[in-house]
């Protein structure tokens, strides 16, 4: 991940998982919460007893209302749009493995030259194969094949 910052790249976590969750991972991989630009997710607390308290609803722009392609709560193509709206990305890429991952690849846009980066065997790669949506599309197994994606993309 800190190979995409240094290369000027803004990384966003888009997930229904809680907040403390993703900076565990973020903090057992070394890395700090500092390294992503965003991470929309529930917002949870530690309570004095050590009790984790989830307080549900992700904060943060867009992803407010159900998802009609996911059923989920929260929209991820909805937080997409409504972050790199406005800021001028040379292109976007998303990587993902559930259904609810779709509507973000829905929102992808083939003519900035936009990626779609379903994990391999999982839902959301069976989703973007029926559908055959006009970005390109890399399956991935590791975070290496993400990695070499995109910097495929980055030497021109
Ligand atoms: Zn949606």
């Amino acid at each position: 991940m800190l190979w995409a910052v240094g290369a000027g790249a803004d990384v966003i976590i888009i997930t229904d998982s809680f907040d403390i969750s993703v900076k565990e991972v973020l903090e057992h991989n070394g890395l700090s919460e500092g390294v992503v630009s965003a991470i929309f997710a529930k917002r949870s607390h530690y309570t004095e007893q050590g009790e984790l308290v989830i307080e549900g609803e992700m904060e943060g722009e867009g992803g407010r209302r159900r998802c009609s392609f996911s059923g989920r709560p929260r929209c991820k193509g909805d937080v997409l749009s409504a972050y790199s709206s406005g800021r001028d990305y040379d292109f976007v890429c998303y990587a993902g493995d559930g259904k609810n991952d779709l509507c973000a690849c829905l929102r992808l846009d083939a003519c900035r030259g936009d990626l779609a980066m379903p994990r391999k065997h999982w839902a959301l790669a069976g989703l973007l194969q029926e559908r055959q949506l006009p970005v390109s599309v890399v399956e991935w197994e590791n975070g290496d094949q993400i990695r070499e994606a995109i910097q495929s993309r980055l030497v021109v």
